[in-house]
């Protein structure tokens, strides 16, 4: 028998469904082989180091434009997967985005070019839909035959009518459709109030998106995927009242998926006041919540409420966000996470047991919602998601006692901030393996810009 290409000994494997000591073999970018392990060209130590399957991040924003003519996003595929894979990420689904006038594939064909010869890591596309005519809705099956099974709706801006369609035309398709869940009649009642009281700097942000607005559109967009059979995934849910709406439909038997950021579990409205902080560095959309919401939100990811973790790591400069600094409603929306996602979840989430799990599952549950149920949901598991024969080895060597300090300066996102700057961290990943090959190591890079794959993916499953 020829040897492995690489063996990683002494780690403690750990996937959604078990924790336990396994040598690793892997051969041609798969695993092979998971407790007797042959001789392999490379062997690496893993003794006292957790082995994750690396996090497959279903929501980025690299390389993006809100319109043709627009600015570009801080990072692209180059600097965005060198966050990725410091960070132990090695699959991203990022937002594609069909311009006016253009086919979805179009918008396919244009971010797959602009990833290809940078990205380090395996990337997919979801397709954001800006036209809804008959034509646009017609292409959504062969999209999916395709490889691209989902796409995305902005609530706030189209109409009922239009997302009822979409919904439509992929339910038809068998498709998914991921929704931004905001109601615009909120968002402009508030502006006009908060700006008729001269409230218009960023920090009156967080005033202008309300948990309201939020908790309706979910609860609209659940009720349009029940009446016409779409499969929908709410993008990013940050607050209690929006969560409820979800456990409200769930046990009236609706199936949405549900997704949480980075930031609404670690992060909340206060830190916009706060001394010495910029309020653009935190303007993601949603905004940041009150404090009390983010128990809810752990509590919903460790019952199965809230599916997974998507970073939406969408980085633009303090210079482009300051266009925003006298008007809230001109920032550009995002913040990067892609690097820091995983060490401070799992500090606040398995560390320091804000999951609570029974028996010590925290972390399983961790490695599911950010590895895992993406995966499954978006049509790469078991190729990717999980440590099990036949599967790509995309694995991450975590050190989940290591102490650490998040600090912009040492990370890879082009922003020039960072959302959780002077975080205490236990727990941090120290190698990252895409298909079997060492791509990062300590927070330095040793891949190949261009290795990575574009990946087609299935259709969503059914949920029971
Ligand atoms: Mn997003």
């Amino acid at each position: 028998m020829p040897p492995l290409d690489l063996a990683i000994h002494g780690g403690t494997i750990v996937t959604a469904t078990e924790t336990r000591r396994a040598d690793l073999g892997i051969a041609d970018g798969k695993i092979v082989a998971i407790g007797e392990v042959g001789e392999a060209l490379v062997e690496e130590d893993a003794t006292g180091l957790l082995v994750l399957p690396g996090v497959v991040d279903p929501h980025t924003h690299l390389e993006a434009q809100f319109r043709a003519d627009g600015p570009y996003t801080a990072d692209d595929f180059l600097s965005g997967t060198e966050a990725a894979a410091c960070g132990g990420v090695t699959t991203i689904i990022d937002y594609a985005r069909q311009f006016p006038g253009a086919m979805l594939s179009d918008g396919i064909r244009e971010w797959t070019a602009r990833a290809a010869d940078k990205a380090l890591i395996d990337y997919s596309f979801h397709i954001v839909v800006t036209d809804f005519s008959d034509a646009t809705l017609a292409e959504v099956p062969a999209l999916l035959a395709d490889g691209f099974p989902s796409v995305k709706a902005f609530m706030m801006r189209i109409s009922d009518a239009d997302l009822l369609k979409l919904m439509r035309a992929s339910a038809d398709a068998g498709g998914l459709v991921m929704a931004h869940a905001e109601n615009a009649a909120v968002l402009d009642h508030q502006k006009e109030i908060l700006f008729a009281e001269g409230k218009r700097a960023a920090r009156w942000y967080v005033d202008s998106r309300p948990e309201i607005g939020e908790a309706d559109a979910t609860a609209r967009a659940i009720a349009y995927a029940d009446l016409t059979g779409a499969t929908v995934c709410v993008v990013h849910l940050s607050c209690d009242a929006a969560l409820q709406r979800v456990r409200e439909a769930k046990a009236r038997g609706s199936r949405p998926w549900i997704e949480v950021r980075p930031c609404y579990l670690l992060l909340d409205a206060d830190r916009y006041t706060a001394e010495g902080v910029d309020p653009l560095t935190l303007s993601g959309c949603p905004p940041l919540r009150q404090a009390w919401n983010l128990d809810k939100l752990w509590a919903g990811l460790a019952d199965g409420a809230i599916d997974m973790v998507g970073s939406d790591h969408c980085a633009w400069t303090l210079r482009e966000k300051s266009v925003g600094a006298d008007d809230f409603s001109q920032i550009p929306h995002g913040i990067p996470a892609l690097e820091t996602q995983l060490p401070t979840l799992w500090s606040v989430g398995v560390s320091h047991n804000g999951l609570a799990m029974e028996d010590g599952r925290s972390a399983n549950r961790l490695v599911e919602a950010m590895s895992t149920a993406p995966a499954k949901l978006h049509g790469l598991y078991p190729r990717k998601g999980t440590i099990a024969i036949g599967s790509d080895a995309d694995l991450v060597l975590f050190d989940d006692n290591r102490r650490e300090t998040v600090r912009q300066a040492t990370l890879h996102s082009r922003a020039g901030y960072e959302p959780c700057e002077g975080m205490e961290v236990v727990g941090w990943p120290v190698a990252t393996f895409s298909r079997g090959e060492l791509i990062a190591r300590d927070g330095g890079i040793v891949a190949r810009p261009g290795r990575g794959q574009l990946l087609r993916r299935q259709p969503p499953p059914r949920r029971a």
